[in-house]
C-alpha cells in the first residue's frame, strides 16, 4: 500500500526544523490528502517511487519536466556525456549555438533564444524584453493564470510590496470584451499582453483558447505596438513541438518555455520574433549556471525525440483512453466527474465538490493503488507511459470510486481546503 509511510514521517519531522513551514513552494504537500508522500526516492519511466518505497504510476511528471520518460537512456547519455567534458565553464560551449538553431528551426515565430533555468526566469525575461521594446510600463494577464513565482506575479503576495505588481491590468481569459477593457485602460502605456497557451489555472476546469480571443490578443499588440507573450513553460511540447497558439493560428512575439525542455534537466528558454531582438540585445540577463551545457545536450536530444518520433500521437492516444475510460467508470459509478484540458494535460474534478472533499478521497484512494493524481492540479502524461498503465490507472479509478461511493468523501480535506475558500481562490 502507498501513502505517507514512516520514513516519509520522520524526514518531514527533520524536514520541520530546518525547512522554513517543512517545505516551499507547490512541492509542500500541506494542500495535499495527508497519506500523500512528500519524499521521494528514485524514478524510471513512468515511475516513481516515494521514500518508502511504494511505486507510484506518475501522472503528475514532476509537474511537467518528465515528457519522454524519467531516466532517459539517451537524453541522459548525452546530458552525462556533456558534464564529462565540460558543463558550467568560463562562458558557454557550441551546444547553445546548436540548441538556439534547433529552436528557432522549430517554432514558428522564433528567431532569437536566451537560456536560463526557470519557467520565472523567462516569464520574467518576457516582461522586462516588452517594457524594453515599448518603452512602456503596463503589462496585461489573465485573473487566475501562474506565470511563476517572482514578485510581479507571485500568487501569494507575503513579502511582496504593491508596486512590485504596480502597472498591471487583469483580464479574464477568453473574454475578450474584458480583454479590449483592459487595453482601453492602459491607453498608451500598453507594453505586452500575456497569455496562457490554454487556460490551466489550478482548482478550475481547464478551457481551450477560444481562437477569437487569441486573434483579438494578436490585433490588439499589433494596434498598439505592444508584444504578444505566450507563457509555454507549463504546455510546451506537450501539444505541438511549435507554439501551442499556432495550432489556431495565432503567432506570439515572445514565447517562454522551459520545464520539460531539457526531459528534466534545469534549462528554460525565452524565444522571440525579429521585432524584439533590439529590445532582447539592450536588456542584462544572466546567471551563473545559465550557460551551462549539459543541459542543453539533453536538449538537443529531447528535441530530436521529439522531432523524430510520433510522441504526440501516442500521448494523444493514451490521453483519450485515460479521458474516456474514467468518464465512462465516473458515470457507472454515479459521478459526474469533469475531464478539462487536452487529454495529454488533464484535469479531473468533481460535480458538487466545492471544497474539494470527493476529488481528496478519490485521489488518495488512488494513490493506496500505487497511482499519483493530484485533486487540483492539472496532470502531466509522459510518453513512457503504455496503455498497460493506463488501465491499471482505470482498475485503480473503478476501485476508488467505489470506496467513494460506498464510504463517502471524508471531512479531511475539508480544513485544508477552508482557507482557499475563505480567501477566495476557489
Ligand atoms: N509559467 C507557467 C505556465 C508555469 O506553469 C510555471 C511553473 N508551474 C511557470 C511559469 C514558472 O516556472 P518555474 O516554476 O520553472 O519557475
Amino acid at each position: 500500500m502507498a501513502g505517507a509511510g514512516q520514513k516519509d514521517r520522520a524526514l518531514r519531522e527533520r524536514a520541520a526544523a530546518v525547512i522554513p513551514g517543512g517545505m516551499f513552494g507547490h512541492q509542500a504537500t500541506g494542500m495535499l490528502p495527508d497519506d500523500y508522500p512528500q519524499f521521494f526516492s528514485r524514478a524510471k519511466g513512468a515511475h516513481l517511487w516515494d521514500a518508502d518505497g511504494n511505486r507510484l504510476l506518475d501522472f503528475m511528471c514532476a509537474y511537467g519536466p518528465n515528457l519522454m520518460g524519467y531516466g532517459h537512456e539517451t537524453i541522459d547519455a548525452a546530458y552525462i556525456a556533456q558534464m564529462q567534458v565540460g558543463d558550467t565553464l568560463t562562458g558557454p560551449t557550441e551546444k547553445i549555438v546548436e540548441l538556439a538553431e534547433a529552436l528557432t528551426a522549430m517554432v514558428t515565430h522564433a528567431d532569437w533564444a536566451i537560456f536560463c533555468k526557470n519557467g520565472t526566469d523567462a516569464t520574467t525575461m518576457a516582461l522586462v524584453t516588452a517594457r524594453a521594446h515599448t518603452r512602456r510600463k503596463t503589462v496585461i494577464r489573465a485573473r487566475g493564470a501562474y506565470h511563476g513565482a517572482a514578485p510581479w506575479c507571485v500568487p501569494r503576495p507575503a513579502g511582496t510590496i504593491d508596486t512590485d505588481r504596480a502597472h498591471q491590468i487583469l483580464c479574464d481569459y477568453n473574454d475578450i470584451a474584458s480583454l479590449e477593457a483592459a487595453v482601453a485602460e492602459a491607453g498608451d502605456d500598453l507594453a505586452a499582453i500575456f497569455a496562457a497557451p490554454f487556460r490551466h489555472d489550478a482548482f478550475i476546469d481547464q478551457a481551450a483558447p477560444d481562437p477569437a480571443y487569441a486573434r483579438r490578443c494578436r490585433e490588439l499588440c499589433d494596434q498598439t505596438g505592444a508584444l504578444l507573450v505566450v507563457d509555454e513553460v507549463r504546455a510546451g511540447l506537450r501539444l505541438t513541438t511549435d507554439c501551442s497558439w499556432s495550432l489556431i493560428g495565432v503567432q506570439p512575439d515572445l514565447s517562454s518555455w522551459g520545464k520539460c525542455l531539457a526531459n528534466g534537466h534545469p534549462l528554460s528558454v525565452l524565444l522571440g520574433n525579429d521585432k524584439s531582438r533590439k529590445a532582447a540585445s539592450a536588456i542584462y540577463v544572466t546567471g551563473s549556471f545559465w550557460y551551462q551545457a549539459a543541459p542543453m545536450a539533453a536538449a538537443l536530444e529531447t528535441l530530436k525525440i521529439a522531432r523524430e518520433t510520433p510522441y504526440l500521437a501516442h500521448l494523444d492516444a493514451l490521453g483519450t483512453r485515460l479521458r474516456e475510460g474514467l468518464e465512462a467508470r465516473a458515470s457507472a459509478a454515479g459521478f459526474g466527474l469533469r475531464c478539462t484540458g487536452p487529454v495529454q494535460m488533464p484535469l479531473f474534478l468533481f460535480d458538487d465538490d466545492p471544497d474539494l472533499r470527493k476529488g481528496f478521497c478519490w485521489s488518495s484512494q488512488m494513490l493506496a493503488r500505487g497511482v499519483y493524481v493530484h485533486p487540483w492540479h492539472n496532470m502531466f502524461l509522459c510518453t513512457a507511459m503504455t496503455e498497460a498503465d493506463i488501465d491499471m490507472a482505470l482498475d485503480a479509478a473503478e476501485q476508488s470510486f467505489a470506496v467513494l461511493k460506498r464510504e463517502g468523501p471524508t471531512l479531511e480535506p475539508v480544513a485544508k481546503m477552508a482557507f482557499l475558500v475563505a480567501s477566495g481562490q476557489r
